[in-house]
């Protein structure tokens, strides 16, 4: 039988809190609102009382840090070992992780472990018994509910983005403990930081992003001719666009490339996938042009224009140019 207790896996890296973290506290503050219970963060490093209590600050959630050597570094079996302990000891309802590299390598090895239900890439969900979380598949332009099976552990990774997180009270309180987690076969060799990128979509106020439905890079003129109309513009892409090799790696915005919060995002040919919404919800004002009027994008946009872009980005181009040089 569970319990009613709901546990967040922290994610961190060279000691310093993830901000899917905090959103995932979020989550698990939400979940316990209609499934009753308690919400904990479970910290796995070494040392963990620093990311335990930044955590319990930053989320005003109490926290169980598990110490040891293996954990210095993310290693799935050292992770795998220590929390099908814990699972097996405290039962909790819910297990939610975030949903990046380390989470979709453990969750599901852990839901076997426990024999428990795996819910993975979940963005929202559903009050009812049992609850249903919500799920994109097929690049967001399916979505699907999941239900996780009665009276088992619940194992649910959460999409990073899907939940803003929440401003705490108070902290939370924090007990630190050393576990055994035999890293089995594998070991860390170390982290090793990516090449610096020479272009910071992060720095930019206005970001104009190109998708498939450009229809080719012989279109990527009028994205650059847009983007350079504003002070601090740049080019943004989505994954195909730069999958194709229309534009380099550096302007991919999503899951799999850059997180940006600019004033306005003009998501241009973009159907929406939550692995590229999740790069740019954050956006001050997101408006979207696509010539399908249930494209998902008009979900997370402010502002929608259901037009072809071949028509509508040199009306737009002329009347911002116009606009400019009367201002000169
Ligand atoms: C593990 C994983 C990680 C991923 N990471 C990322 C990521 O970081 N970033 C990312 O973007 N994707 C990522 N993806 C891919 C993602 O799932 C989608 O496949 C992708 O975002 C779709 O790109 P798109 O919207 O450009 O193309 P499509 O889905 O093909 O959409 C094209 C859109 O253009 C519209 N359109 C067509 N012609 C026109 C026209 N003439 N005028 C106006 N509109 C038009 C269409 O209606 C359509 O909505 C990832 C996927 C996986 C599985």
């Amino acid at each position: 039988m569970v319990s009613r207790e709901i546990l967040v896996v922290v994610e961190h890296r060279a000691g310093k809190l993830l901000p899917v973290s905090l959103e995932l506290a979020a989550f698990g503050r939400q979940l316990a609102q209609i499934a009753g219970g308690s919400v904990m963060g479970v910290v796995l490093a070494s040392p963990a009382r620093s990311v335990a209590e930044e955590f319990a600050q930053s989320s005003g959630l109490p926290v169980l840090a598990l110490e040891n050597e293996n954990f210095s570094a993310y290693n799935a079996e050292a992770y795998l070992r220590a929390l099908a302990r814990l699972v097996s000891e405290r039962q909790p309802a819910f297990i939610l992780i975030a949903h990046t590299a380390a989470g979709w390598d453990f969750a599901p090895r852990l839901a076997v472990a426990v024999s428990g239900s795996c819910s993975t890439g979940v963005a929202g969900f559903e009050a009812g018994v049992p609850i249903r979380f919500h799920r994109a598949i097929c690049g967001g332009k399916i979505s699907t509910e999941v239900a996780p099976i009665l009276d088992t552990v619940a194992v649910v990774t959460m999409m990073p983005g899907a939940v803003k997180p929440t401003e705490p009270e108070a902290a939370g309180a924090v007990e630190v403990k050393s576990v055994e987690a035999g890293a089995g076969g594998t070991r860390a060799l170390g982290l090793k930081q990516a090449p610096p990128r020479s272009l910071d979509l992060s720095r930019a106020e206005v970001i104009v992003a190109a998708g498939r439905g450009m229809g080719g890079p012989e279109h990527l003129g009028l994205i650059r001719e847009l983007a350079s109309l504003f002070d601090r513009g740049a080019v943004g892409a989505s994954r195909p666009v730069v999958d194709a090799g229309w534009l380099p790696l550096e302007h991919q915005v999503g899951m799999t490339g850059q997180t940006v919060a600019p004033k306005l995002y003009l998501a241009c040919g973009i159907s929406g996938a939550i692995q590229h919404t999740m790069g740019m919800s954050r956006a001050d004002l997101i408006v979207a042009v696509n010539t399908d009027p249930a494209a998902a994008i008009f979900s997370a946009a402010h502002l929608g224009i259901v037009q072809d872009l071949r028509r509508f980005l040199p009306v737009l181009i002329a009347k911002l140019r116009d606009k400019k040089e009367k201002k000169l």
